[in-house]
């Protein structure tokens, strides 16, 4: 197309492709996601179709983004890590940020009543997003470890709270109580109390949710002597474990490669 004398504007547009060599993670959150799950009744303090909802978003994007070899999820938000030597969208960070965040969104509002069959959505979903870089596999690993902390540390208090609140105390009183508690004071207030053992509840509520692709043999067809052929067969999968000690990347070693 011939340039015209208003060409010029696109000059003030702003490089912004990341650096080589780093793995790139992109976290979503849920905006205002308090009053949102107010709003469509979320159970507390884990729904679980609200983090299966999540979970299934997670998986829409790592089969449509293939460069994302890995994420993690808890509560509203999402930590998506692109391979380090991932070249999509030139590695521009507006193009990669804004697609992750619309894309989610959008299977967000496509999957809702795959989740919540009798529940209308009364308010438009919103997440934003940031970009962080790390060059080192350690740093993606440690940065996993510390979310996953975060999911216990919140899970556990949350847990809490709401068995307070549930028991007639009000938000207030059940805050108070647990004010300066240590982990061990709070497992001790579950089982004295309510009889729950912290250690027993759902693996999604207390670990959070990994999505990876794993591998699996299948057979495609018989060979002309009878023998199966087989194919290596990628899919994304869900999972509830524990990331911050070596077992499941010792048994996922091409994860982080
Ligand atoms: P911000 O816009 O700053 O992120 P926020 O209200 O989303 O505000 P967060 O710290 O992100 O605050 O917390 C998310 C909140 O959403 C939780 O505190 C919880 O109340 C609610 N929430 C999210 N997912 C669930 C779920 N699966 N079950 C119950 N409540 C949930
Ligand atoms: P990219 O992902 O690079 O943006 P693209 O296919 O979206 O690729 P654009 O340059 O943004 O390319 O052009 C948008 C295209 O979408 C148009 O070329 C046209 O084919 C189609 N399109 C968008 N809006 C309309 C519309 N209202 N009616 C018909 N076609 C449309
Ligand atoms: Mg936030
Ligand atoms: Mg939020
Ligand atoms: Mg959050
Ligand atoms: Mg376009």
């Amino acid at each position: 197309m011939a340039n015209s004398k208003y060409e010029y504007v696109k000059k003030f547009e702003m490089e912004d492709k990341l650096p080589p060599c780093n793995w790139i993670i992109v976290r979503i959150d849920g905006w205002h996601f308090h009053g949102f799950s107010d709003t469509h009744e979320f159970d507390k303090p884990n729904d679980e179709n609200a983090l299966n909802l999540m979970n299934s978003c997670a998986v829409s994007m790592a089969e449509h983004f293939t460069d994302i070899v890995f994420a993690y999820g808890v509560s509203d938000e999402y930590s998506f890590i692109w391979s380090e030597r991932s070249q999509s969208y030139g590695r521009r960070a507006s193009k990669i940020l804004s697609l992750c965040v619309s894309y989610f969104t959008s299977m967000y509002v496509i999957k809702w009543k795959d989740f919540f069959p009798q529940k209308d959505l009364k308010k438009p979903p919103c997440f934003d997003g940031r970009i962080v870089l790390y060059p080192r596999v350690k740093m993606v690993r440690d940065y996993l470890c510390w979310r996953q902390v975060d999911c216990h540390i919140n899970n556990q208090y949350n847990t809490c709270c709401w068995m307070l609140i549930k028991s007639g105390k009000s938000e207030k009183e059940a805050q108070e109580l647990l004010k300066g508690t240590l982990a061990k004071d709070k497992n001790e207030l579950l089982f004295q109390q309510f009889g729950i053992n912290y250690n027993e509840l759902p693996d999604i509520f207390r670990k959070g949710s990994c999505v990876y692709k794993d591998y699996a043999e299948e057979m495609v067809k018989v060979d002309a002597c009878g023998n199966p052929v087989k194919r290596r067969r990628e899919r994304v999968v869900v999972g509830h474990f524990d990331i911050i000690g070596d077992g499941f990347w010792d048994e996922h070693p091409y994860i982080l490669k």
